[in-house]
């Protein structure tokens, strides 16, 4: 099969598609022919040598698919060859095929094309992990999403409109911020002409969010802090910022009530992911069969194309998820 090979860590050009070994088929597993992939912070970090794959998993970047199945193993029940299927990879996207534990893989709407449907696992089960396991939403809730334009942050406006709760955004640009409104946004701020806290804190009549989700870290870490209300729970999702706090009062924390919660998608156990994907598609499969729920896709690269694809995620330009097309 062709996949894309790091020749060495580096820029963009060290990207290129090679002919390799498709994986062998294992107890359990399901090997699918990839449509489409997605594009991910962690695979720009991975390319340049920062983000290692997990021990024991694959070097070929890639952590979310959609396509078909191709065949199953002799004890794998409930997917047949030919049926539409997405998932989260702990690695090896950017290839022609994949074998993927059965648990993992989700069925797919036929509303949905293959490139939406790679759009999704990454972003909508962090966000989803988010605001269900980690954030406990409620109607109530007012939740602050930062970069919200962002493949995740896209997925999350959208999510916590569902739970008819109400999301907030800061954002770059006027496209950006306009995306996000008509995504579902009560308020987008643009982050650029001053600091978000006092139009965040001006719009909730000074009671604060009740969730942040934030993925750039130190520079936003004490605006955050004041912009929670009691009880209020920041989840580090990111930290494309920076990561160092200089100085921090505790006693923020304690007269609020307030937690500070980091999450990872990838370091979860492969239960905790196949109980996540199962539980969400549960959720949101008449939704995107609906179009209540749906997979923002910027751009569309030939695999081929992977190291401009690269190039534009780096420029910060992308409302939503930029996508590979594997085969058409
Ligand atoms: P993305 O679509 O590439 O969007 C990132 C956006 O963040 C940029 O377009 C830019 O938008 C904003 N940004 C970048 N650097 C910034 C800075 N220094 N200060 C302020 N804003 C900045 O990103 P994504 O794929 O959705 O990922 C978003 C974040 O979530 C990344 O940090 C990623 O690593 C993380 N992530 C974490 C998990 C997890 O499990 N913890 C899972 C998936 C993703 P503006 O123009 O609006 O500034």
């Amino acid at each position: 099969m062709k996949a894309v090979w790091i020749t060495e860590p580096g820029s963009p050009d060290v990207l290129q598609v090679r002919e390799c070994e498709s994986p062998r088929l294992l107890k359990g597993h399901v090997r699918v022919q990839i449509k489409a992939t997605a594009l991910n912070r962690a695979d720009l970090l991975q390319r340049q040598g920062l983000y290692p794959p997990p021990p024991g998993e694959t070097e070929i970047l890639g952590l979310e698919m959609s396509g078909v199945v191709v065949e199953t193993a002799n004890d794998v029940t409930g997917f047949l060859p030919g049926e539409r299927v997405c998932a989260l990879l702990p690695g090896g996207g950017y290839a022609q095929e994949v074998v993927v534990p059965a648990p993992m893989l989700a069925k797919i709407p036929d509303s949905l094309s293959f490139e939406e449907a790679a759009a999704i696992p990454e972003a909508f089960l962090t966000a989803y992990s988010n605001l269900v396991w980690l954030g406990q939403i409620n109607p109530a809730h007012t939740v602050l999403i930062h970069a919200g334009a962002s493949g995740v942050g896209t997925a999350a406006i959208q999510l916590v409109r569902e739970f008819g709760a109400t999301p907030i955004v800061t954002a770059g640009s006027v496209k950006k911020r306009e995306v996000c409104m008509k995504l579902g946004a009560a308020l987008a701020i643009d982050y650029h002409a001053g600091p978000f806290a006092p139009p965040v804190l001006e719009w909730t009549k000074k009671q604060g969010v009740n969730l942040i989700f934030d993925f750039i870290g130190s520079p936003y870490f004490e605006q955050n802090l004041q912009t929670l209300a009691i009880d209020g729970r920041l989840i580090v999702i990111g930290t494309m910022g920076g990561t160092l706090v200089d100085r921090f009062d505790l006693s923020l924390l304690l007269r609020r009530r307030l937690q500070v919660i980091g999450t990872a998608l990838r370091s979860r156990t492969k239960e905790q992911k196949a109980q996540l994907t199962a539980e969400f598609w549960d959720f949101a499969f008449d939704r995107f069969a609906d179009g209540r729920l749906r997979p923002l896709v910027d751009r569309i690269y030939p695999l081929e194309h992977v190291a401009e694809a690269h190039r534009y995620m780096e420029s910060n330009l992308n409302i939503g998820k930029i996508v590979l097309r594997v085969s058409a």
